[in-house]
């Protein structure tokens, strides 16, 4: 995965989560790949065409790094499905049955914040994700079940939407009780409009991105 462009990858037991949502498998595979420093650097205002243009771009090759994936899985004889946009859907800010991040949080990658996004200790949330589900017996990571965001409340109040409750994300915890989704893609539609003139369609924000301290510590050394 790494050689492929992965910049996290983990594996994780999902045997814990209905079967249903997760076709049977009992492994999840995660992955993930961050945005350009000077993308994220440039959203703190308003989203640009630039992180527009990353954000389809990183979910092509996405796409691409975990059908790569799963083919190699079947070809050493196991199950696997790639969760790709045709797979799952594309889902935008509205949910899943089984979300990339939940999947990255039993892969011990990274932590659901306070704005929903998977946030991870090396890159923030400045990253997208994609998963495997497979019965291959790929050793376990040791899953994230709480937060680390503490007592930080960047992104409660630098989001315009007012969909950030300031609750603390831990396993199991449902989305809807600590962030309000619908009106986070009703913003980000008006922001990217904003931002780049986009079609009233596209729901593309991304400030709590950029001003999570977990990606500003990124930002710093980068
Ligand atoms: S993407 Fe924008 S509107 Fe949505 S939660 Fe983040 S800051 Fe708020
Ligand atoms: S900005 Fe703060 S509260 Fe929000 S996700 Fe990042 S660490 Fe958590």
């Amino acid at each position: 995965m790494f050689t492929r462009g992965a910049d996290l990858a983990g594996f994780g037991d999902l045997t814990g989560l209905q079967p249903e949502t997760r076709e049977n498998m009992p492994v999840g595979v995660s992955v993930a790949m961050k945005y350009p420093a000077d993308v994220i650097r440039c959203i703190a205002d308003l989203p640009t065409q630039e992180y527009f243009d990353w954000y389809n771009l990183l979910n092509e090759k996405l796409d691409g790094l975990v059908t790569f994936g799963a083919e190699f899985l079947r070809s050493a004889g196991y199950r696997a499905i790639a969760q790709t946009r045709a797979q799952v859907g594309a889902s935008g800010i509205l949910s899943t049955a089984l979300p990339h991040k939940t999947v990255a949080t039993r892969a011990g990658i990274g932590w659901i914040g306070k704005c929903a996004l998977l946030v991870t200790e090396v890159y923030g949330s400045m990253i997208r994700l994609s998963s495997i589900l497979t019965d291959a017996p790929l050793g376990a990571a040791r899953p994230v079940n709480d937060s680390k965001c503490g007592g930080c409340r960047a992104c409660t109040d630098a989001c315009p939407a007012g969909a950030v409750s300031g609750r603390e994300w831990s396993a199991g915890l449902c989305r809807d009780e600590f962030f309000d989704a619908p009106a986070c893609q009703k913003t980000a539609r008006e922001r990217a409009r904003l931002g780049f003139g986009a079609d009233g369609v596209v729901a593309i924000c991304g400030r709590c991105i950029a001003v999570c301290p977990y990606t500003l510590g990124y930002l710093e050394q980068s």
